[in-house]
């Protein structure tokens, strides 16, 4: 996968990290507007492993997770997915995954892209101060989170590496589609059929 990347001739590179569990529209959406708004040649989604913030909750197998994301991104020349996470001993940490990618790609301006929930945590992780010094953030807007802290306090600093990008909200959670699975209730429309269909087959969230 990272040699196929590096035999195109890449400028810049977004890259969508997650626990995907599942991943859904709302990450799509996301990961479409920031490569068109920043003309990004590729975006990279990372499944994590073993988030290190995540390590009370229950989370779906990586395999199962990794193959729902390459689902649903499979129609996207732009998007790829990354195994990086998954094949690393230990916890997953952003700073370390950002600089493989540098390392692979030389002089390629990466974005790394999250969600406004995800930014206004980014000082709870290893070395945010690194990773904000290393790369550039896109934060999309996302409903029930604000992105008005990142306009002054820690942010400050930070201003000309953190982007801001409005998107139309979608208050779509992955917390909220397992539920939903769990609930029998509909989760058509907010995820792509084929990852619908891959929960369905393997059971995923009947009993999270
Ligand atoms: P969970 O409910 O399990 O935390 P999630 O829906 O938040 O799942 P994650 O895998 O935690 O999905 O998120 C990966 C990235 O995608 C984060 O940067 C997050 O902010 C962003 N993101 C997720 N859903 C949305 C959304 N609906 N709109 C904008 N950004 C989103
Ligand atoms: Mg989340």
């Amino acid at each position: 996968m990272l040699d196929e990347l590096l035999k195109e001739d890449i400028k810049s590179l977004g890259i969508m990290g997650g626990t995907f569990d599942p991943i859904h529209n709302g990450h799509l959406v996301t990961a479409q507007a920031a490569a068109y708004q920043y003309d990004l040649d590729q975006v990279i989604f990372v499944p994590s492993a073993n988030p290190p913030h995540k390590t009370e909750q229950k989370i779906t197998n990586a395999e199962d997770r990794y193959i729902m994301v390459m689902l649903a991104t499979m129609n996207n020349h732009k998007f790829n997915v990354s195994r990086i996470e998954l094949e690393r001993e230990g916890p997953s940490y952003t700073i370390d995954t950002v600089r493989v990618f540098k390392e692979l790609l030389g002089e390629v301006d990466i974005y790394f892209i999250t969600g406004a929930d995800a930014i206004l945590e980014i000082f709870t992780w290893k070395k945010a101060h690194q990773i904000l010094k290393e790369c550039k953030f896109i934060a999309a807007t996302r409903p029930g989170y604000s992105l008005s802290k990142l306009k002054d306090g820690i942010y400050e600093k930070y201003r000309n590496q953190i982007f801001q990008l409005e998107i139309p909200g979608l208050a779509i959670s992955s917390t909220d589609i397992r539920q939903r699975v769990q609930n029998k209730r509909p989760i058509k429309y907010q995820l792509p059929s084929a990852v619908e269909a891959y929960i369905k087959k393997r059971r995923l969230y009947l009993d999270t």
